[in-house]
């Protein structure tokens, strides 16, 4: 059996290898490829994903896992062969009903797709993009086509992000998020003079900005020797190995924020990989468990960590010594109250911690209308401008601050934009658990010290990786499901605080 598990191993990790080439080139993409470098690469990234696809999907890999189950189910559950045993089981399962061929259609249309939508963001050309729009959506619905019918079909694009998440499940989740957050948002808006963000903007150097955020996430774990954080159109995480994470962010001159918080965000998207434990490498299981369960880290350092008094009262006075001009006639409680104003805005990644969730029921639902064939690509500009001014009551001024905003329906992922408000939600309830487990955090934070918290989530969620189910990790780190309790409790506390509201 044990021969049979390292031939299992040896197979599943020059796939592994495959799928991180994959990633790097992804990454160059959209760091450093030449726009011309698109038509060529599409086809480099759907040939290494067919060949991937097609060597994990082989009949010797099923008969190996056959062979393979008694011994797997014979060893304790969290043994790292039982969970290799498993999740290779499962992705095996998913990944044999979608043929070769249509798995690299979706992944050369996607990398098109891309191309084009940053050509059409930039020149807020909604009909340029539309056409790619189309394939990628045909495709999905190609893909949906290859599973068995959940509850309802969008089941299926979700399990790929949130793996055992179904629709209705979202739906009400976003549902009680709306409940408490409408009238939230409502009431600071009654009070928005109450906070003043001037400080935020004018002009910051590119280079002093990147500088200046070096100094932060170096204090959470950013290391030069593996990590790197470049400039991107669109800022995400990506990895080759634990010890080898790429994070990007994007630089505005006249406007701090977007760098700032971008570049702890991704960082706490670099944290869980390079977290996950060295056993696990070249193996499916050598990642993060969730979409959810990661953006629950990020939003952590960038929210509860990067907005919190105590951090600040630890780097406010670098702040000031970085860009004096702004920061020395402001002080440290004027700047917090800043970093949190709560003021409906157009774009999502900029949005603050109480409308961002807005933003992400306003595409849940566009995509669910997509879907179910209720709306029509070329309505989908307008759709998203009405639902603009109906939860957050601004008038969208272009397509490129509107519907084409976001990288994900270039990319082929629809489905996702959920996770995000999972993970704000995830996010609070593993602090609650990490404040409870480590008194005196926020104390530490005051003293630039945030080991404590990184080796808290390394132990308690990172080095598993993608051993667990969602559910499962949820149960070990939180002891429950999701809920939306401790989320709502913390924008409670912590806004009607700023804005002076009665609770
Ligand atoms: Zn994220």
């Amino acid at each position: 059996m044990e021969a049979k598990y390292n031939e299992l191993r040896s197979r599943l990790a020059e796939i592994h290898d495959l799928n991180k080439v994959g990633w790097v080139l992804s990454w160059d993409q959209r760091t450093m490829m030449p726009p011309k470098g698109a038509k060529a690469r599409a086809e480099q990234m759907a040939t290494l994903g067919r060949v991937a696809h097609e060597k994990f999907t082989g009949d010797d890999i099923g008969r190996l896992l056959d062979e393979l189950r008694p011994y797997g189910e014979s060893l304790p559950y969290d043994s790292n062969e039982a969970s290799l045993i498993r999740v290779a089981r499962r992705d095996w399962d998913k990944a044999r009903r979608v043929p070769g061929d249509l798995r690299a259609e979706m992944t050369r249309t996607a990398a098109l797709a891309n191309a084009v939508w940053a050509e059409a963001r930039k020149t807020s050309n909604f009909g340029l993009f539309q056409p790619h729009l189309q394939k990628n959506v045909d495709l999905k619905f190609r893909y949906m086509e290859c599973f068995d019918e959940g509850d309802e079909p969008y089941d299926v694009l979700l399990d790929d992000y949130e793996q055992g998440m179904k629709t209705a499940q979202v739906r009400q989740v976003l549902e009680d998020l709306k409940r408490d957050l409408v009238p939230l948002i409502a009431a600071i808006g009654e009070r928005a003079d109450a906070v003043d963000n001037a400080c935020m903007y004018g002009h910051f150097p590119v280079e002093k900005q990147r500088a200046f955020v070096l100094g932060i996430i170096r204090r959470f774990g950013f290391a030069d020797e593996s990590w790197r954080l470049d400039p991107t159109v669109h800022p995400f995480a990506s990895n080759s190995s634990p010890s080898d994470i790429r994070i990007t962010t994007r630089y505005y001159e006249n406007y701090l924020g977007p760098a700032l918080f971008g570049s702890m965000h991704e960082t706490g998207h670099g944290l869980y990989e390079n977290g996950v434990s060295p056993d696990l490498e070249r193996t499916p299981l050598c990642r993060g468990a969730s979409l959810g369960l990661h953006e629950s880290q990020s939003r952590m350092w960038e929210n509860l960590v990067g907005r919190s008094r105590p951090f600040w009262q630890h780097f406010y006075p670098q702040l000031q010594a970085a860009f004096p001009e702004h920061f020395a006639k402001v002080d440290a409680e004027a700047f917090y109250r800043a970093i949190n104003k709560v003021e409906p805005s157009l774009i999502r990644v900029e949005a603050d911690e109480a409308t961002y969730n807005l933003h992400i029921i306003l595409r849940f639902e566009l995509e669910q209308e997509i879907i179910n064939g209720k709306l029509k690509l070329g309505d989908l500009p307008e759709a998203w401008n009405a639902r603009m001014k109906d939860y957050l009551g601004i008038a969208v001024p272009d397509d490129a601050r509107g519907v084409l905003q976001d990288i994900h329906w270039s990319a082929g992922s629809l489905g996702y934009f959920a996770t995000y408000s999972l993970g704000n939600i995830i996010s609070c309830q593993i602090w609650e658990k990490a404040r409870t487990a480590l008194p005196g955090l926020e104390d530490g934070f005051e003293q630039g010290e945030f080991m404590g918290l990184r080796e808290w989530l390394r132990e308690n969620l990172h080095r598993h990786g993608r051993k667990f189910t969602p559910t499962e990790a949820m149960e070990r780190v939180v002891g429950g499901p999701i809920d939306v309790g401790p989320y709502v409790r913390y924008l409670k506390a912590k806004l009607g605080g700023i804005y002076g509201l009665e609770n």
